[in-house]
């Protein structure tokens, strides 16, 4: 393991950086992925985002997104960036399956590896790592190591404070989830001051969906959702079929399973989706509810208490019944 100077050392001297985030990167991954980038840039270095899938479009617009590569869109590029790096920043995971295909390029790779990440039970593979499970996002992290770690405050121009800042609004859900904390406030604050523009970034991810999109929600919400009394849960199955009559893109379907989880007395919602190639779980819970050890026990997947995903390689009928079977087993949590 590396300590704080050396890697600090290290950026002292112009480097061959790549800075990678998760499969199907959401806001806080591409947020605080764009923010390092817009720091490193500032120092002279070499870096490049290289994205393991794309995403969504309502995150096109960041400061520095033209210059990010797509792993499955240019392979080539993404290899030979990952080769030739000197360093490699993980952000917004913490296991390298998180990142498909990309993992073992990384795990063979002799570039110094820094994690930075909020994410239960890291694996080890890094040579560096800046990790809190109590930060509401990475993006928050991100601005905690630019500024406590590596002393830099001036170098938070414009462009880090605005991909920093849609990295925490979006991973606290604007700033409701319990873990925006005072601190968290202070951060934003910093970040409004240094240039980030809250209310348009508001508007450029909230308010910026195509029609379809919301089509499909009113779809979901009118015929899909499913509200299991019994145990305080709420849940929305949609089929591949489904998603091609409303054509849902990547990301379409982020924050469906919200409104769900929003109806009064909800402890537990899901939203349930046949992939082309698998059926994928969003699951979202109140209070102390844990969402992610139900992702891990039966889904294959993991998370955060109350935000966790999982996969499954049943038929989507199959799946929502066996989600069903699940739930006596949590009832007392569930109803209280
Ligand atoms: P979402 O429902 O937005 O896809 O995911 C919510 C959270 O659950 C993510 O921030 C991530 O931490 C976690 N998550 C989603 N899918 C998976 C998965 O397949 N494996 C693991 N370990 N975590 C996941
Ligand atoms: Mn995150």
């Amino acid at each position: 393991m590396l300590d704080t100077a050396a890697l600090s050392t290290l950026l002292n001297q112009p480097q061959k950086i790549v800075i990678t985030t998760h499969h199907k990167p959401d806001g806080d991954a591409m947020g605080s992925s764009l923010g390092l980038y817009n720091y490193l840039i500032q120092l002279g270095h070499h870096a490049k985002v290289v994205a393991p899938t794309d995403y969504p479009e309502f995150l096109w617009w960041m400061p520095g997104n033209e210059e990010v590569i797509i792993y499955t869109e240019q392979t080539e590029a993404a290899t030979q960036l990952i080769a030739e790096a000197s360093i490699i920043f993980c952000l917004d995971f913490n296991n390298l399956s998180r990142i498909n295909q990309m993992g073992e390029l990384v795990r063979q790779s002799s570039a110094v590896k820094v994690m930075i990440d909020h994410h239960l039970e890291p694996e080890d593979f890094d040579d560096y790592r800046y990790w809190n499970i109590n930060a509401c996002a990475t993006a928050q992290l991100v601005y905690t190591f630019i500024v406590e770690e590596l002393q830099r405050p001036d170098l938070i121009n414009a462009d880090v404070a605005t991909a920093l800042y849609t990295g925490i609004m979006t991973d606290s859900a604007s700033f409701r989830l319990p873990n925006t904390t005072s601190a968290v406030h202070r951060i934003v604050a910093d970040l409004i001051d240094a240039g980030a523009v809250n209310w348009r970034i508001h508007e450029l991810v909230y308010s910026n969906a195509p029609e379809n999109r919301l089509r499909f929600l009113g779809y979901c919400l009118s015929n899909k959702l499913e509200i299991l009394r019994e145990y305080n849960t709420a849940l929305i199955s949609v089929t591949n079929e489904e998603l091609k009559r409303y054509e849902s893109h990547t990301g379409d379907t982020e924050g469906i399973v919200n409104y769900a989880l929003s109806i009064t007395g909800i402890r537990l919602a899901a939203f349930i989706v046949e992939r082309t190639d698998m059926v994928k779980l969003s699951l979202r819970s109140t209070g102390e509810f844990p969402a992610n050890e139900i992702c891990k026990k039966y889904f294959n997947g993991g998370g955060h208490r109350n935000a966790a995903g999982g996969m499954s390689t049943l038929s989507l009928q199959q799946t929502v019944e066996k989600f069903k079977q699940i739930l006596p087993e949590y009832k007392t949590l569930l109803i209280q």
